[in-house]
């Protein structure tokens, strides 16, 4: 493992320089190694994933066909070498180094021995899932001035394999269809409607048919949600769905939004968006021919902003089932009418057939951020159970009749209310958020990474591991995680198990009957991603991308091995008798603030500074050691010679540091700088006058 630089401290910026922090394609030879190639990787044969394929999954339980595994994305192996018996044996297989430091979260597809996923941005690789040799890489390169704005990081969670193509979207809204045998660019489609709009994709796209969907993030921001599906051979756009209603002055995209605008006010803040982004849980039933999707929070989260004489505002906060064809609606759930409280819908689905009131059901499954675990029957959207898989306070319960959670008493005035904004549970971090929960058809338990915490008392919140019985509708076990930021993705296996990494860089495997733990590996790697599991050659592994990031990847905290041991991010393959897992070295101490330049810019000018500085940065720089970006306190000479190139010229954009022209003016980039020289030396000042040991 390299030493992670801190950009701006460490790095006289020259263009030379910046290659360490992204990709170095196609210097690093990802075109050239096809000679390399194992006899597990035949080129003619890469990626043949079809309908058949897909449906046959469990005949051929080695490959690992979507992000969840099969079409129902399970997050299940039937694999079991690995089982109760042999776990203890488990050991290192081989790593990969993506040559990223920003948040991994995507679960990697295995399929005739290849390995393909994605990383930060929207970077993809195609490994020998044998070795972890790289076959090929792709940087989309994106480009930073369409997205300045993104919550939750540089984030990407997988890609998708299609008859000889992996598509894969990047972080600036590009759908790219690659050659899976070579990288090489097949298509590209822009799907971002307005690049004024603070819209990124983040994540997997779904195959649905004869097309591939992906939708946006962007909803804590202008963003107005829609899903967009392109012909998988030629990328070109077959329809498209908008979640929310648009401008009313201006036609209806879609006929569904004539309805949907009666569920808002007319003198709604149509120039906001309105929201409703549908940012990761896709899925898609063949035998339906029906593509689901959730949807995000309103824009503005509070609803008398938003659309200020209430409504429901269709379709935040919604489950859909559209038409894969043709893009039709089909039926519609919304999990929170008139959402109030960032409650987006978008948490993976699963999948199934489940034995209901004696009935067969093929459901839908969600471990929404409400707090409730929803079962839909996914012909009809009907819901058949929503019970409490974690504390919730601003619903009482869900009337199955209706559909409709029925409110607590001044849930939606929370902030108002005399029992305080803490009053509500869960808080916009959710009961479960993106990382994927895994299903067991054996142990007929739900893996959820959950998180009981209330809205304004996040840190006191704490994560489980948490086994649920969607049937009975509750806890069988649940393991305490190390604290509430901890909540990484799961797998389990017909081995018996269920395995999960930790934040602080473990990577554990637990009795899928009972919880208890049988392994624990130290790998010193933040884990937030899901494992997943493959065979080849007769030997199963289990693999697993680490690096810290995500929502909160500003902060990283203490106890992480991000913030120990650096955010190199590396994917990890483990299988029985492997070695020791090699540890990325401890970083070394935190040096000394250096002295900061002198501060000649009035009162007035830091005081406009650190405005600007809270409305545009603090979002990634919390000025913080070792967290997500780097500490401005600490800038280098050179960085604050450069200061105009970097933050409006674009100087550390490999890094991920957006340019800001057209943005920012010079001269409130010059205020920004005025309120970083302030606070340096105020924290120089501090350091200095601090005794000596
Ligand atoms: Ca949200």
């Amino acid at each position: 493992m390299s030493i992670r630089l801190t950009v701006v401290s460490a790095v006289v910026v020259t263009a030379a320089a910046f290659s360490v922090f992204g990709f170095a394609y196609p210097g690093r030879g990802a075109l050239a190694r096809g000679d390399q190639e194992t006899s597990h990787a035949q080129t003619a044969a890469r990626g043949q994933i079809d309908l058949k394929r897909l449906l046959s999954a469990d005949k051929h339980p080695g490959d690992w066909l979507t992000t969840g595994r099969d079409i129902g994305k399970g997050h299940y192996s039937p694999l079991k070498q690995i089982n109760k018996d042999t776990v203890g044996r488990l050991g290192f297989a081989w790593d990969y180094d993506t040559h990223t430091d920003r948040g991994l979260e995507a679960t990697p597809i295995v399929v005739d021995g290849v390995m393909y996923t994605s990383g930060s941005a929207g970077k993809a690789y195609a490994l020998d899932a044998k070795t972890g040799k790289e076959l090929w890489g792709f940087d989309p390169k994106n480009d930073l001035r369409v997205n300045r704005q993104a919550c939750c990081d540089e984030v990407n969670r997988g890609v998708a394999v299609w008859k000889g193509k992996v598509y894969v979207a990047a972080f600036d809204g590009r759908l790219f269809a690659l050659d899976a045998a070579t990288g090489a660019v097949v298509w590209q489609a822009d799907t971002v409607i307005n690049k004024k709009v603070g819209y990124t994709s983040t994540g997997a796209p779904e195959v649905a048919g004869k097309v591939v969907v992906i939708g946006n993030a962007g909803a804590e921001y202008d963003a107005r949600g829609y899903v967009s599906a392109y012909d998988l051979e030629t990328g070109k756009l077959v329809w498209r769905f908008f979640t929310v209603p648009g401008d009313p002055s201006k036609p209806y995209e879609n006929p569904e939004l004539e309805v949907a605008a009666r569920t808002w006010d007319p003198k709604s803040r149509w120039d906001m968006g309105g929201g409703g982004t549908v940012w990761d849980a896709m899925a898609y039933d063949s035998e339906l021919n029906l593509f689901y999707f959730g949807t995000g929070n309103g824009t503005f989260f509070d609803q008398s902003r938003r659309s200020p004489a209430g409504g429901d505002n269709f379709f935040i906060a919604s489950i859909l089932a559209v038409n894969a064809d043709t893009g039709r609606l089909v039926w519609h759930y919304q999990e929170v009418p008139g959402d109030q409280w960032d409650f987006d819908a978008v948490q993976p689905f699963i999948l199934t057939d489940l034995k209901i009131g004696g009935k067969n059901r093929k459901v839908l499954m969600q471990a929404s951020k409400t707090g409730f675990f929803y079962i839909l029957d996914r012909k009809t959207g009907a819901v058949l159970s929503a019970e409490k898989y974690v504390p919730v306070t601003w619903a009482d319960h869900v009337d199955l009749k209706t559909g409709r959670p029925v409110e607590a008493e001044g849930a939606r005035n929370y902030r108002n209310s005399s029992n305080g904004s803490n009053f509500i549970s869960p808080s916009p971090m959710g009961g479960h958020n993106w990382n994927p929960m895994s299903y067991d058809p054996q142990t007929g338990l739900v893996y959820i990474p959950a998180i009981e915490n209330a809205h304004d008392a996040l840190f006191a919140g704490k994560s489980y591991l948490r086994a649920w019985d969607p049937i009975h509708s509750k806890i069988v076990w649940n393991i305490p995680m190390s604290d509430w930021w901890d909540r990484p993705g799961v797998l389990s296996t017909a081995g018996g198990l269920v395995f999960q990494g930790t934040g602080t860089g473990h990577f554990c495997v637990y009795d899928a009957e009972t919880g208890e733990k049988l392994k624990d590996i130290d790998v010193g790697t933040t884990i937030i991603a899901a494992p997943m599991s493959y065979i080849i050659d007769g030997v199963q592994y289990v693999a697993v991308m680490a690096a810290w990031g995500g929502g909160g990847w500003s902060f990283a905290h203490p106890a992480s091995a991000a913030y120990q041991r650096g955010n190199e991010g590396r994917i990890i393959a483990f299988k029985l008798d492997g070695g020791a897992t090699p540890k990325p070295d401890l970083l070394p101490p935190i040096q000394p603030i250096p002295q900061p330049p002198p501060l000649t810019a009035s009162a007035e000018t830091v005081r406009q500074g650190t405005a600007i500085f809270a409305a545009h940065c603090s979002g990634c720089h919390v000025n913080q050691p070792r967290t997500g970006a780097p500490d401005l306190r600490r800038m280098s000479p050179e960085s604050h010679d450069a200061f105009h190139q970097i933050v409006l010229g674009g100087a550390l954009q490999s890094a991920g540091m957006p340019p800001w022209q057209g943005v920012l003016s010079p001269e409130e980039v010059d205020a920004i700088h005025a309120y970083l020289i302030s606070i340096s030396w105020d924290a120089y000042n501090k350091q200095q006058a601090a005794p000596k040991n």
